[in-house]
C-alpha cells in the first residue's frame, strides 16, 4: 500500500516495511525444514515449541541428565543414573514372556540388562559376547542384584565423549520422545547465526553476557544445575532480548503517538457539568482524581496515551464517558470500542440515559450491523451527527469515517493488538487514547504489560455497595447448594451460574454448560437461562436481557459474562470448578454480583481434594475483595511462571523471560528503551540498526513500520 502524501500525519511517518534482515532468514524457516522431519514430527515440533526454527530455539531446557557418573558397578546404588565400562559375559533370550537378559561385569561385579519384547539378533549384534560396551542408563536393585532396563545409551568403549555427557531435558508433547526433541534441537542449533550485538556495551560487560550466539548454544547445552536457573548468565541475556525487543516497540508506538502531535481535546466543561449533575451520585475521589488526570492530558498538545486501570465495578465507564463528553465540548467526536458485543451494549446501556438527557447521539455499531441501517449510521457518523460511537473491534473497519475524531477510548486492552488500537486512533487528527483495564495486573507487572503509559487508579470503590460472602464448598454437597438457591429464589433471588472451564476450546465448556443447564433446567424449570461463547449474539442477547429483566432466575453461563454484564439484582454466583481458574479470573466473576444493595454471596464449587496453595489460593478470595490484592498475593503464591500465557494474566506471552523473576532486568530494559528513543529514535546507528534485527528476531516488526522514515 502507497501512502499518498496528503494523508494523516500518522501514516506520513510510517516508513515502508523493510525486510526481514537476511541475518535471520536462517532461523526464521519452518521446523519442517530440518532434516528428518515429516508431517507427523513438525506437528508436534509445532505443538510443543512453535513453526519456525527460532521458536524451537526457544524451548528452553527445563532439566539435566547427568550422565557423567561413571562408577564401578561396586559402587552403583539404587535408582542412580551411571554409564559403566562393561564386558559381555551372556546372553539369555529367556522363555515365553520372560524378559531378554544380558549379563555383564567389570572388575568389582556383575549387572543385568534387561529388555522385554526386543529381538536376539539385534541385541546380539549391539552387546557382543566377550567385548566391552560404555551403558548408560537407571540402576535399579532386584534381590540384591544391580540390573539396568533399557539402558539410554549403548555405545563402543571410545565414544566416551558422546555418552558421558550432561544431557537437557525439555518439555514434551505427546509422541515427541527426548531424543527425538534433542535430535531437531540439535540440528537446529547448526542454523544459528551470528547476530550483530544490539546490547548497549556497558551493560554487557557489566553483567558479563555472552553474546547472542554464545547465549542460544549455553542454554541448549547446560553442563550443571545453575545453568538452569533464571539467573543464569544464558539465560538473562536472552530474557533481557525479549524484555528489550517488547519495550522498544512498545516505546516506538508510543513515540510516535507523541511526534504525531495532539490538540487541546477539552472544552467548556458545559456537556460535563450537566451530566455530573444528572448523575444519581457523587463521583468518588479516586474517579475525581482520575478524571483530571486524563483532562489534564487531554488538553495538553502531546497526545494522550492513558491507561484506566480500576476493578470490576470501580465505575470506569462514568469516567470514560465525561472524558468523551470533554472532547465533544470541543465539536469533536469519541469513539468506545469494546472487546464483545454484550460489553459494548453494556456500555451503551450505562452511558444512553444521561446522553439522552444532554441531547448527544450515541451509536452502537458492532458486526452484526449491515444494510440500509449500517448505511445511514456510517453517514451520520461521518457527517457529525453521531457524536459517540460504541462497538467491537468492527470499528477499525476503513468505511467507518468520522468527521472530526477527538478520544478513542479502548475498553480491556490486552484483548486488542496495539495495532488495532492504532488503527483507531488514525481514523482522527491529534486523537487521544484511554485505555481501560479491569485485569488488576500487580504494580511490578504494569510495566511488562503497557510498558511507558501514564496510569491512572480508581483504587476507591463506590460507595453502598454491601461485602460479598465468599464460601468455599465442595462439588459433593451440590443437593444442598441447590436446596440453599431453591429458597432463595423464592426469597427473589437472581443468581449467576458459571461452569468450568474445561480447557481453552470453546467446545468442551459448551458442552459442560449445557449438561449443567439440562440439569437446572429439569430441577428448576422454566426460569433457568444459558449462554455460551457459540450462541449467536441475537439470541445470547436475548437470554441475557431476561435475565437482567428478571424474567429468569437462574443464568447459567460459560465465561463469556466474565466482562461487561450489569445486573445490579443478581446476588448469588456459583462458580463451578473454582480451582481451575486463574485468581484474577474468579474475581473478575465475582463481581458480577455485589453491584446493588442487597447482600451477595459467592460460592466457589471445587472437585476436591484440593492442595495446600490450590486451598490457600482460593482463600484469598474469601479475605478480600480488593483485586490489586488479590494479584499480588496470587503471584506470591504461583510465581510468575503460572501467571504467565494465561488468556487472563493481562500479560503478554513471553517466551524466555518472566517478568516477576526478572524483574530487575524489566525496569532496565524499560529504562534502556528510552535512552535508545532519545539517543536514536530512528534506529539508524550501529546499535540502532542492530536493535532492528531483534525486534525481528521477537517479530515485533510491525513496530519497526512506525520508524520515522528517511
Ligand atoms: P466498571 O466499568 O469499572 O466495572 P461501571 O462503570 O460499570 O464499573 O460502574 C459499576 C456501577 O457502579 C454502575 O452501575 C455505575 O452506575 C455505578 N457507579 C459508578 N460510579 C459510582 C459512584 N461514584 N457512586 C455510586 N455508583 C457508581
Ligand atoms: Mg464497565
Amino acid at each position: 500500500m502507497t501512502t499518498p502524501p496528503e494523508s494523516s500525519p500518522e501514516s506520513a511517518v510510517q516508513s515502508r516495511p523493510r525486510a526481514r534482515p537476511p541475518e535471520l532468514e536462517p532461523v526464521f524457516r519452518p521446523v519442517s525444514d530440518l532434516g528428518g522431519v515429516g508431517t507427523h514430527m513438525s506437528k508436534m515440533l509445532v505443538k510443543v515449541a512453535g513453526t519456525e526454527i527460532v521458536d524451537l530455539l526457544w524451548h528452553l531446557p527445563v532439566a539435566l541428565l547427568d550422565r557423567r557418573y561413571t562408577p564401578k558397578i561396586a559402587e552403583l546404588k539404587q535408582a542412580c543414573l551411571a554409564t559403566l565400562e562393561l564386558t559381555i559375559d551372556r546372553h539369555d533370550p529367556g522363555r515365553g514372556r520372560a524378559p531378554y537378559r544380558v549379563r555383564c561385569r567389570d572388575e568389582t561385579g556383575f549387572i543385568e540388562l534387561v529388555f522385554f519384547n526386543v529381538r536376539g539378533p539385534y541385541l546380539l549384534k549391539q552387546l557382543p559376547v566377550g567385548e566391552k560396551r560404555l551403558v548408560s542408563g537407571k540402576v535399579e536393585f532386584y534381590n540384591g542384584l544391580p540390573q539396568m532396563a533399557h539402558p539410554d545409551a549403548i555405545m563402543p568403549v571410545t565414544a566416551r565423549d558422546r555418552i558421558a555427557i550432561v544431557q537437557a531435558i525439555y518439555r514434551l508433547t505427546g509422541g515427541l520422545t527426548q531424543p527425538m526433541l534433542d535430535r531437531m534441537m540439535r540440528a537446529a542449533l547448526v542454523h544459528t547465526p551470528s547476530l550483530p550485538e544490539w546490547l548497549d556495551t556497558g551493560l554487557q560487560r557489566q553483567r558479563q553476557w555472552p553474546d547472542w550466539r554464545a547465549a542460544i548454544l549455553a542454554v541448549h547445552n547446560p553442563e550443571t544445575e545453575a545453568e538452569l536457573l533464571p539467573a543464569a548468565p544464558a539465560r538473562q541475556r536472552l530474557a533481557y532480548d525479549e524484555l528489550l525487543a517488547h519495550q522498544l516497540a512498545l516505546a516506538l508506538v508510543r513515540e510516535q503517538n507523541r511526534r504525531s502531535g495532539g490538540k487541546p481535546n477539552v472544552g467548556d466543561g458545559r456537556l460535563r457539568n450537566a451530566a455530573i449533575a444528572a448523575l444519581p451520585y457523587r463521583l468518588t475521589g479516586a474517579q475525581e482524581r482520575s478524571l483530571d488526570e486524563i483532562l489534564h492530558d487531554m488538553n495538553d498538545s502531546h497526545r494522550m496515551l492513558r491507561l484506566l486501570q480500576g476493578d470490576v465495578g470501580s465505575g470506569k465507564t462514568v469516567v470514560a464517558l465525561l472524558a468523551m463528553l470533554a472532547a465533544l465540548e470541543t465539536g469533536r467526536q469519541a469513539a468506545l470500542m469494546a472487546p464483545t458485543e454484550i460489553l459494548a451494549r453494556q456500555h451503551m446501556a450505562t452511558i444512553a440515559a444521561i446522553c439522552e438527557q444532554l441531547r448527544v447521539n450515541v451509536v452502537v455499531l458492532t458486526g452484526r450491523d449491515k444494510g440500509k441501517a449500517r448505511k445511514q449510521t456510517l453517514e451520520a457518523i461521518a457527517d457529525g451527527r453521531i457524536q459517540i460511537v460504541i462497538g467491537t473491534h468492527a470499528l477499525i473497519q476503513p468505511d467507518i469515517v468520522f468527521h472530526a475524531l477527538a478520544l478513542v477510548v479502548v475498553d480491556e486492552q490486552h484483548r486488542f493488538g496495539v495495532d488495532e488500537r492504532a488503527a483507531l486512533t488514525a481514523k482522527g487528527q491529534g486523537v487521544d487514547t484511554l485505555v481501560m483495564s479491569a485485569t488488576p495486573i500487580p504494580r511490578s507487572l504494569t510495566l511488562a504489560a503497557y510498558g511507558d503509559m501514564d496510569v491512572s487508579r480508581l483504587d476507591e470503590k463506590p460507595p453502598g455497595r454491601t461485602p460479598i460472602t465468599t464460601r468455599l464448598v465442595a462439588i459433593e454437597r451440590l443437593d444442598e447448594v441447590l436446596s440453599g438457591l431453591e429458597r432463595a429464589i423464592s426469597g427473589g433471588a437472581r443468581i449467576y451460574w458459571v461452569c468450568p472451564l474445561i480447557e481453552e476450546s470453546d467446545e468442551s465448556d459448551m458442552a459442560a454448560a449445557r449438561q449443567r443447564f439440562a440439569m437446572l433446567h429439569a430441577r428448576f424449570g422454566q426460569r433457568v437461562g444459558l449462554v455460551h461463547g457459540k450462541m449467536k449474539a441475537a439470541e445470547k442477547d436475548a437470554v441475557m436481557a431476561g435475565f437482567s429483566d428478571g424474567d429468569l432466575d437462574i443464568l447459567v453461563a460459560t465465561t463469556v459474562i466474565e466482562v461487561g454484564v450489569d445486573v445490579p439484582e443478581a446476588t448469588i454466583m456459583v462458580i463451578e470448578h473454582a480451582e481451575r481458574f486463574g485468581l484474577a479470573q474468579l474475581h473478575q466473576l465475582r463481581g458480577r454480583v455485589g453491584r446493588g444493595s442487597a447482600a451477595s454471596t459467592c460460592l466457589l464449587l471445587y472437585a476436591g481434594p484440593l492442595g495446600e496453595t490450590a486451598r490457600e489460593r482460593l482463600q484469598i478470595l474469601r479475605e478480600t475483595e480488593d483485586g490489586f490484592r488479590i494479584a499480588e498475593e496470587d503471584l506470591k503464591l504461583r510465581g510468575a511462571g503460572d501467571l504467565l500465557g494465561t488468556k487472563q494474566s493481562g500479560l503478554p506471552d513471553f517466551r524466555l523471560a518472566d517478568p516477576v523473576l526478572h524483574g530487575d532486568l524489566l525496569a532496565v530494559a524499560a529504562d534502556d528503551a528510552r535512552m535508545v528513543m532519545t539517543k536514536d529514535p530512528g534506529l539508524t546507528g550501529k546499535r540502532g540498526e542492530a536493535l532492528r534485527v531483534l525486534l525481528y528476531l521477537f517479530r515485533r516488526e510491525r513496530a519497526v513500520r512506525y520508524l520515522r522514515s528517511g
